[in-house]
């Protein structure tokens, strides 16, 4: 399973820059296939073969002038919470200040690997100035300059050294789907689990082991199994009563790269909001299938809204993937929430699908030659076989003799056409053209 870094400390010191440094290679990649890049704040990265998640958690509060001390120090404690290792970074051009003392006495007390960062150490003249940073107690310090990059491979090294060894999953026996339920807070995520478990509460059994990555319960009801992955709903931790997009988006992404499917529950009287919209992404962009729960339907004045323009709207919100699953529940009177699980299964057997290749090929070629991609500079592309790739996403790989001049328009074109044949909703899908 992926490891979580977070970047943490006050603002204007460059967290932003270095995290857009540590995704940037990650994310060029992904948005050559998505068209789009959307959350600033959370990202892929990789050094030395190993890939880990990072999440700015600046980012979440920027655009606030004056951020307060209390601000700085619960973010800090989310990280602690949720993150496997922490970047603190701080300014040389501004030398240590209170606030840094505040999340450094946070710091210290962590069992987790907490590298501090003093970056704007753009030249050998700061380096000398950055050793007041030990005065912090947090030990060792890496200097570095996030806009040039220097000195960030050095961090790297010392972060992997640091993280533990990801552990490895351990594929269940069964291959039950897992199920997350994601939201921000007050959607309605606890009583839709609850209103499963009903008062059965002896069909559950924690698969359990005591680490904190453990975190599938084992799930049997109306003749469905699966496994639950853990939400802050569930384990109730430290509830947070702030409707801060940052608490709800840092406390789903474990356990959205935990899962198989993410079940979104947002709340019908409020609609789909930024943080909604967040944890959508989240999953998307880690290749998750999704299904949408519009809960608290009881409380929606039908003749305002129907579930047709409400559907609408949140595809207007979710465009380019728009091929969810949205369903309208009522958590409180256990309104359609078999129709949901029934939902999240069948997006489980779509996301877990292998089109033969012989099949695909009949198909899709047909369509290419009919729709060919359009000549560039004189020159005609061809396309002569594709495929379904064994991922465990879906992803489709074509092999043309000039792959560079098939542009995006021409791949949403495959996409929507392999859609319309096969059943992939609610499931996200890559297509990759490559050189025969
Ligand atoms: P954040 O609020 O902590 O996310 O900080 P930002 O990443 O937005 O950076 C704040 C300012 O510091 C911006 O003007 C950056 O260009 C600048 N900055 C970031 N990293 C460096 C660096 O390594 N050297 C210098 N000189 N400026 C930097
Ligand atoms: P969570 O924070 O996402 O786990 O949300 P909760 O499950 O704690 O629900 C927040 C509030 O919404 C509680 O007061 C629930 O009783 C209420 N609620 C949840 N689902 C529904 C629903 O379907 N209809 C109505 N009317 N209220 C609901």
């Amino acid at each position: 399973m992926n490891q979580i870094v977070a970047i943490v400390g006050r603002p204007n010191v460059g967290k932003s820059t270095l995290f857009n440094r540590l995704i940037q290679r990650r994310e060029a990649i992904v948005d050559s296939v998505a068209g789009v890049t959307r959350d600033r704040n959370y990202g892929k990265s990789e050094w030395n073969g190993r890939t880990f998640s990072v999440i700015d958690t600046g980012g979440y509060i920027k655009g606030s002038d004056d951020i307060f001390e209390g601000e700085i120090r619960k973010q800090v404690e989310l990280a602690i919470d949720e993150a496997d290792a922490i970047i603190f970074v701080t300014d040389v051009e501004e030398g240590i200040t209170p606030m840094d003392e505040t999340v450094a006495s946070l710091l210290r007390k962590v069992q987790k690997p907490v590298l501090l960062a003093v970056n704007k150490v753009d030249n050998s003249m700061r380096e000398k100035d950055a050793i007041e940073f030990y005065n912090l107690g947090l030990g060792e310090y890496y200097t570095l300059s996030s806009t040039s990059g220097s000195g960030t491979g050095d961090l790297l090294d010392a972060l992997m050294q640091a993280l533990p060894e990801p552990e490895v999953e351990t594929a269940t026996e069964d291959e039950l789907p897992r199920f997350a339920v994601v939201g921000r807070p007050n959607a309605g995520k606890s009583s839709f689990i609850n209103a499963l478990i009903g008062e059965d509460r002896y069909i559950v059994t924690d698969i359990a082991g005591t680490t904190r990555d453990s975190i599938d319960t084992r799930f049997e009801k109306f003749g469905f199994k699966f496994n639950l992955v853990d939400t802050a709903g569930i384990r109730r931790k430290a509830k947070v009563k702030e409707d801060l997009e940052f608490y709800s988006v840092m406390r789903s992404v474990r356990a959205i790269e935990h899962s198989d499917i993410c079940i979104l529950v947002i709340d019908a009287t409020r609609g789909f909001e930024g943080q909604d919209q967040s944890i959508f992404w989240l999953a998307e962009k880690n290749r998750k299938g999704v299904v949408i729960l519009v809960n608290k339907w009881d409380l929606v004045e039908k003749d305002t809204m129907s579930s047709k323009q409400y559907a609408d709207r949140i595809r207007e919100e979710i465009s380019p993937f728009t091929d969810v699953p949205i369903l309208f529940v009522s958590a409180l009177n256990k309104q359609r929430l078999l129709k949901a699980l029934e939902t999240a299964v069948k997006v489980y057997e779509n996301k877990t699908q292998r089109i033969p290749t012989s099949k695909f090929n009949d198909h899709m070629l047909k369509l290419i030659e009919a729709f060919p991609p359009p000549a560039l500079k004189g020159k005609y592309v061809k396309i002569k076989y594709c495929m379904q790739l064994p991922t465990p996403t879906p992803q489709f790989v074509f092999f043309a003799n000039l792959p560079q001049y098939v542009k995006d328009p021409y791949k949403r074109f495959l996409e929507n056409k392999i859609r319309e044949q096969w059943d992939f909703e609610g499931v996200p899908i890559d297509i990759y053209i490559r050189e025969k």
